[in-house]
């Protein structure tokens, strides 16, 4: 059971009775009803790939999704694609582009995460900017409750004002609502032409000013503007030398940008070299390097997904998910130097940054031995979280973006957020799972239900 039992990270481990594959809706009914008859709790988990420990179980069952990987349904008139939970997200990559559509979420996680879990977490990833995060690329789900009975949700309707939308609810639940065995995902034109650009700032409000730019001309089809500071780079450059970076030298902030058009004969090149052209001129832009063929485009990219795995070969990365308005970013980030430079000298600040989305991702890198020799490793975490969270708070923003809550931030759910929204959602937690067996301790703080 060991793979079923941690996280993948080797920072949290759990127990467990028991773990459950079912292979069918059916077979998930009956195995999550005769576990919760006999009063025991039920860890739903996909690919175990989330970063809040929420698939880490704690006694109970777990029940795993990975023998659910079949297509229900491919419609193409609708652009919908009806799929098993446990299909991993290149599965469904690979099923969409079968269509000669693709399924426009894209993150470091692809080849494990599951549609279950990326929806239980309301994941993001790259083309949010776009397309939404998961909860807007599906049209419904099927949820297995507590007690084993069976919601469908899977008409995949565009409009359904038939009163409050559960799917909804259930995208970001983190498995406290349910088992989710099935969705409806939405699917978007294959992209025929692209431009991708490779810019280097000196500071963060040039590449923002760079981004509202390039957001005010192309609209919809931006499809990405990532961004990451100098150490980041560093990092993906120091373990991965493989992965070319084409700037001539690391600057102190890169901007990675991608236009797509469905179209072929889209022209997005000109346009996109005379946007970077002016903004050179006026001194906004340090370097810039535009991907001449799919090949550098690809290294732009692979080097963007590769920073996860840098990180960990870095050092402990204490990762922060703050979401800010793009507006603040700059002054969130400042501030947030401040903090960390005063509380946390021993680490490094490096940052992964959704820009267009305010998703920053301000991670202090502390080296492994130091690290090691924190007698109390937990409430070191706690520490740095809640000193960059309440940062986040001040500038008008969340402590969680795209990563959940899981085990790791109930805490921070209990001191941070809305008592009267905490209230509504202990009253949705009860209406699907009375008896408080779904995932217990994720989301909501145990404490939170008395
Ligand atoms: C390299 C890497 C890069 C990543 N990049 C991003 C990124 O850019 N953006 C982003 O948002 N996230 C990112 N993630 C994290 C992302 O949240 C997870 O990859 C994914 O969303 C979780 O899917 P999973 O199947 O692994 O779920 P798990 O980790 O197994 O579970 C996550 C949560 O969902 C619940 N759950 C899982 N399956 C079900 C189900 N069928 N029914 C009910 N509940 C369920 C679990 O109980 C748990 O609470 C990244 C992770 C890695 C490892």
């Amino acid at each position: 059971m060991a793979p079923y039992l941690g996280d993948f990270r080797g920072r949290r481990s759990g127990d467990a009775l028991a773990v459950l594959l079912p292979a069918s809706t059916a077979e998930a009914a009956a195995a999550v009803a005769s576990v919760t008859s006999r009063g025991l709790p039920v860890f739903p988990q996909g690919g175990n790939t989330g970063l809040c420990y929420g698939a880490v179980p704690r006694g109970g069952v777990v029940i795993g999704l990975k023998r659910m990987r079949g297509v229900r349904q491919a419609d193409i008139h609708s652009g919908l694609l009806t799929v098993d939970a446990g299909m991993t997200l290149a599965e469904v990559h690979v099923e969409a582009e079968k269509l000669g559509l693709q399924f426009p979420l894209y993150l470091g996680s692809e080849g494990t995460a599951q549609i279950g879990g990326l929806i239980s977490t309301n994941a993001g990833g790259t083309g949010v900017l776009r397309y939404g995060a998961m909860r807007d690329l599906i049209a419904g789900v099927e949820l297995v409750l507590a007690d084993g009975r069976v919601l469908s949700d899977l008409g995949g309707l565009r409009k359904n004002n038939t009163g409050y939308s559960m799917s909804q609810l259930v995208a970001g639940a983190e498995g406290t609502l349910g088992v989710v065995t099935a969705a409806v995902l939405r699917l978007a034109p294959r992209m025929q032409s692209r431009a991708h650009a490779w810019l280097g700032f000196e500071h963060v409000e040039p590449a923002l000013e760079v981004a509202t730019r390039i957001r005010a001309s192309f609209g919809t089809l931006a499809e990405a503007i990532e961004l990451i500071d100098r150490n980041e780079a560093s990092y993906v450059s120091r373990h991965f030398p493989d992965i070319r970076m084409p700037l001539s030298a690391l600057p102190d902030w890169s901007l990675m940008i991608e236009l797509a058009s469905p179209r072929s004969d889209d022209i997005l090149l000109p346009p996109l070299e005379e946007l970077l052209a002016g903004a050179m001129e006026e001194g906004l832009i340090a370097d810039a390097v535009i991907a001449q063929n799919e090949a550098q485009a690809r290294e732009i990219w692979h080097f963007r997904h590769s920073v996860t795995e840098a990180n960990k070969l870095t050092g402990v990365g204490v990762v922060l998910d703050t979401s800010v308005r793009p507006s603040e970013i700059a002054g969130f980030i400042a501030d947030a130097d401040r903090v960390a430079a005063e509380r946390f000298p021993q680490a490094e600040r490096a940052i992964v940054a959704h820009l267009a989305d305010g998703n920053v991702h301000y991670i202090l890198m502390f080296p492994h031995e130091i690290w090691a020799a924190y007698p109390d490793k937990e409430a070191r975490e706690l520490d740095v979280e809640t000193a960059i969270h309440d940062v986040a708070i001040a500038h008008g923003g969340s402590f969680s973006a795209e990563h959940g809550i899981g085990r790791k931030l109930t805490e921070e759910m209990t001191r941070l957020i809305d008592p009267v929204r905490l209230d509504l959602m202990r009253g949705i937690k009860d209406a699907f799972d009375p008896k408080g067996l779904m995932n217990p301790g994720v989301l909501l703080a145990q404490t939170d239900r008395a």
